[in-house]
């Protein structure tokens, strides 16, 4: 029986994202029985894996916000040969980041006590809840990044080009007509 060719393996992640990167990467449709004919899925959030293990392509959502976001991240790293930044939260940190302006300090309590409806409450302070950094951080900040791409989310079809390229073997690129930032 001929060896079945290996397929790419491939895991994703969300760290200070919105899901809205991973949905436009469902928004490939019918491709995506394309797709899984020539990947698998290791952690990702449609698969129940906890930890990424080797792989071929980590895609990393959403920049660094807090303890457990880099220590996914650098899990990321350590375990895909080609590590790829989509959508501009994990590029430039874009609407998360909105708050390094603001002390965090002053952001807790503005949203755990002072917002109405929260007197009397406290800041969460539960050993289990991973503590938040004072910014917010692109993902190239905490670790080696190979690719990015760009949008916000990125389209369906960067999507697809970007990651046919990558699956293929060639340098993967969108085009002009693909590129956007918004
Ligand atoms: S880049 Fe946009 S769509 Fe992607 S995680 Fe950030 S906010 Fe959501």
């Amino acid at each position: 029986m001929a060896d079945e060719k290996r397929k790419i393996r491939i895991a994703t992640c969300s760290l200070a994202g919105c899901f809205g990167c991973h949905t436009s990467m469902l928004d490939i449709d019918e491709r995506l029985f394309d797709l899984l004919e020539m990947v698998e899925f290791d952690r990702t959030p449609f698969t129940d894996i906890k930890h990424c293990g080797p792989c071929d392509i980590g895609i990393v959502e959403g920049g660094v916000s807090n303890a457990e976001n880099a220590h996914v991240l650098k899990e990321f790293r350590e375990n895909c040969k080609v590590l790829v930044a989509i959508g501009s939260c994990a590029i430039t940190g874009n609407v998360p980041a909105l708050r390094n302006n603001i002390d965090l300090w002053n952001c807790f309590q503005e949203v755990y006590l002072y917002d109405p409806g929260t007197e009397g409450k406290q800041i969460p302070n539960d050993p289990e809840l991973p503590l938040p950094f004072d910014k917010v951080y692109p993902i190239y900040e905490v670790v080696k990044v190979d690719y990015f791409l760009h949008g916000c989310p990125p389209p369906a079809n960067a999507i697809w080009k970007f990651l046919t390229d990558l699956i293929q073997g060639r340098q993967p690129e969108t085009g002009h007509e693909l590129l956007r930032y918004d």
